[in-house]
């Protein structure tokens, strides 16, 4: 790593991070397009190029060796532009319900199994609704429907329809996981759902010189969006109005008005809690 390099980031790269993530880079989405109609999972999480059933012949780049995570040139393209942008985006939380009661309950091996078939169901819906950045946080796992990735298609223009495609998109996704949080074991884990669509900091994050660049949210509404997460009762979704608004769905009567106060969030916004039946 040149010291340019290093010189470069101290401006944060705000318009190119903001571009690609709340309005869409035109090079990126191109990328995406093609790659979404090949090969399977996993993916690169930035171009979504396959690292699974790759079409032989094709020059479509492999996972990074350091990140794999990424493919080789997202890895790369992170590295060399190091920052990030404040921008608005909507957020899916999901986090199991009494995993300390079951951890010791059950087998320890068992509970792994139940585990790891929550981080995969719950990871197959983000999946199929394009939700992006999907990471696991202990019993958690969060994904990120960025303006930028999951509201662009060709009938989404300005950057309001695709805030909004990307909201109804989010939306979908808690549909389908409200659902499936109301397991018990042997089969699944209980968990609960959260959706909040805000103003948020996305930007690089960099390990140790050749370790690991990701990228990462940070902010008070991330942290209020996994608080309202940890409140949702198994089966159920704590969903933020602003994120109703977004996705225009805030006059349906699915989504009923819910008296929450989150301890440790000074400002308290109106929420809505969804129980499919
Ligand atoms: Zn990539």
């Amino acid at each position: 790593m040149s010291d340019q390099n290093q010189t470069d980031s101290s401006n944060f790269n705000e318009a190119l991070w903001h571009t690609i993530f709340a309005e869409g880079h035109p090079l990126l989405i191109e990328k995406q397009f093609a790659f979404r109609q090949q090969g399977a999972s996993p993916r690169c999480k930035m171009c979504l190029a396959p690292f699974a059933n790759v079409p032989s012949g094709s020059d479509i780049p492999g996972p990074s060796n350091r990140n794999p995570r990424y493919c080789s040139q997202c890895d790369t393209f992170i590295r060399e532009n190091p920052g990030g942008a404040k921008i608005n985006l909507s957020m899916v939380f999901v986090d199991i319900r009494g995993s300390t009661r079951y951890s010791e309950e059950l087998d320890l091996r068992e509970y792994v199994r139940l585990v790891n078939h929550f981080y995969a169901t719950t990871t197959q819906v983000f999946v199929e609704t394009d939700g992006f950045m999907m990471d696991v946080v202990g019993d958690e796992v969060f994904a990120l429907y960025p303006t930028g990735f999951s509201g662009v298609c060709e009938a989404s223009d300005t950057t309001e329809q695709r805030e909004c495609l990307a909201a109804k998109k989010a939306l979908q996704a808690v549909k389908q996981l409200a659902p499936l949080g109301k397991g018990s074991p042997p089969n699944s884990l209980p968990f609960g759902v959260s959706f909040h669509t805000a103003s948020v900091y996305i930007g690089t994050v960099r390990g140790a010189e050749e370790g690991i660049s990701d990228v990462r949210v940070w902010g008070p509404e991330v942290n209020r969006a996994a608080r309202m997460c940890s409140k949702a009762p198994a089966g159920k979704a704590i969903i933020s109005e602003a994120a109703l608004l977004k996705a225009g769905q805030l006059d349906d009567k699915l989504y009923q008005p819910e008296e929450l106060v989150l301890k440790g969030i000074s400002q308290q916004i109106p929420m809505r809690a969804y129980a499919p039946a």
